[in-house]
């Protein structure tokens, strides 16, 4: 895949760039690792220093980040500065909190002293999805550089410029040459880097393909890994919730990022007394939504991010029709270019519904990246709760009910990294992240998050 910037809008190609080097490349783990041997001695204030005056940045210039969020991967503008926003908070909470999360824990034995010291790792690759190309690398940046860590990014293929930002960002801030570096490199120059001795752990957010591939070549050199990747996040919807909000929130939660984010949901699992009703309203609320320009902060759905996308897209679809689903609205991109002649040229979809497929068919259980929703109808909450956990995935589950039984059995037996009650899954600087099942390992965010890439030492003293 070239390394370049292609808008998502237009299709029109704006930049590329040539991979590194080989020799390129050794330079910087170089100079990783040099500034490894000094940055690991700078003081949790000075770090907490650095952190914040990133944060300050990215505020300061969040209208030009967000423009080339947008740019780049076609997220709608408005989402685009609340994505450079919240890169900015999670800057904010580590250098707030890192200290305390890494400080010395002492724990009673039969030692005069015995305690655990958190101490960081080294350099750690992460290698970074498109659809949040700020958040996803801020959300392994901040808590690495607060542990001491250095970190060495590959970022998606379409989003160069992104990734040279956030290195820019980082030295504009004062973070030390060396402790963060963009590689502008292709998919297959990974393994290469994750063997270099050096390079003590890795994190990948992306596909099940990709997660599988680092983290096997990181088995084999016995290096640490988290992964998060992809979902199928079920939307329980049961007859006792808020109808209203429920579906209010079930277009957004659906529609972020353009339908192209691991935590939407995906599946929306309705009870049967109040599904044709849910429905209505979903379809009603589906044909308003502003298909267009992400650039014009009025457009809702921009396009998907890459052609290759797209087309994977219109396969499922007309995979599910086949395999009996039924459209209650979009599903035809022909429909959207004919009514919108100025969107052809990009890699556009329309916002759609597919019901009645049916529950064994492989396309209920795969992931959908893009504005396509399946609803499906279940008699009571077991049938909920056993279609909910019918995926290979356990990313996120959001959940509607106002009866307490329900919501307790909803939290502890739906398979899932988080469950969220009457309301919609997102992601928080203070709370872990991360999925089971085929959806991921290790946890980003919160304390868990800082605690992934750090030798926890312990300490026994006579
Ligand atoms: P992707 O194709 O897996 O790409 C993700 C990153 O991995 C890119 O930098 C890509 O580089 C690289 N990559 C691809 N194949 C690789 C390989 N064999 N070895 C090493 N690196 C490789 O995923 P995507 O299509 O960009 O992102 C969408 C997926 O990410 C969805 O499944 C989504 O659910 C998941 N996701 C998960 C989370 C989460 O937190 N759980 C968050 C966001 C997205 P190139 O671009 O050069 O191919």
């Amino acid at each position: 895949m070239a390394i370049a910037t292609i808008n998502p809008t237009t299709g029109k190609l704006i930049k590329t760039f040539e991979p590194l080097t080989g020799e390129a490349i050794a330079h910087k783990l170089d100079l990783a690792q040099t500034t490894f041997e000094q940055y690991r001695h700078t003081s949790f204030e000075q770090r907490a220093i650095w952190l914040n005056a990133a944060a300050d940045l990215l505020l300061a210039e969040k209208e030009r980040f967000g423009q080339l969020l947008t740019l780049e991967m076609g997220k709608p503008i408005k989402a685009a500065i609340a994505e450079v926003e919240k890169s900015a908070w999670v800057c904010r909470y580590y250098a707030e909190q890192g200290a305390g999360q890494l400080a010395d824990v002492a724990i009673e034995t039969d030692a005069s002293h015995s305690w655990i010291k958190y101490q960081p790792l080294g350099i750690v690759l992460a290698v970074m999805p498109w659809n949040f190309p700020f958040w996803q690398v801020f959300r392994f940046a901040a808590p690495a550089l607060m542990a001491g860590n250095v970190g060495v990014l590959k970022h998606a293929s379409n989003v160069p410029q992104s990734a040279l930002a956030i290195e820019e960002i980082l030295l504009r801030a004062g973070v030390p040459e060396g402790a963060f570096q963009s590689l502008l490199i292709g998919a297959d120059q990974v393994t290469d880097i994750l063997a270099d001795g050096r390079v003590k752990a890795a994190t990948l957010t992306g596909s099940e393909p990709a997660g599988a591939s680092l983290a096997s070549a990181a088995g084999k050199l016995l290096k640490k890994t988290v992964l998060e990747l992809g979902g199928s996040d079920p939307f329980v919807v049961m007859e006792s919730a808020d109808l209203e909000a429920a579906v209010a929130m079930a277009v957004t939660a659906r529609m972020i990022n353009n339908g192209q984010s691991c935590i939407a949901a995906k599946r929306f699992i309705v009870q049967e007394a109040i599904a044709d009703a849910f429905m209505q309203k979903l379809v009603e609320k589906y044909a308003a939504l502003k298909v267009g320009d992400p650039m014009n902060p009025e457009t809702e759905i921009g396009p998907l991010a890459t052609p290759a996308i797209l087309k994977e897209l219109e396969a499922q679809v007309e995979a599910a029709i086949q395999q009996g689903g039924k459209v209650l609205i979009g599903g035809d991109r022909s429909a959207l270019i004919q009514a919108h002649p100025d969107l052809q040229s990009g890699h556009f979809y329309p916002p759609t519904i597919l019901v009645d497929i049916k529950i064994d068919a492989a396309i209920a259980q795969e992931e959908f990246f893009g504005p396509v929703a399946l609803v499906f109808r279940v008699p009571d909450l077991g049938a909920a709760i056993q279609l909910a956990n019918n995926t290979p995935f356990g990313l996120a589950a959001s959940a509607w009910t106002t009866v307490e039984l329900e919501r307790d059995r909803l939290i502890s037996e739906i398979e899932a990294g988080s469950v969220f009650i009457n309301g919609m899954v997102k992601s928080d600087p203070r709370l872990p992240f991360g999925g089971v099942k085929r959806s991921g390992y290790g946890r980003e965010l919160g304390t868990a998050g800082i605690h992934e890439f750090v030798n926890v030492k312990t300490v026994w003293v006579k």
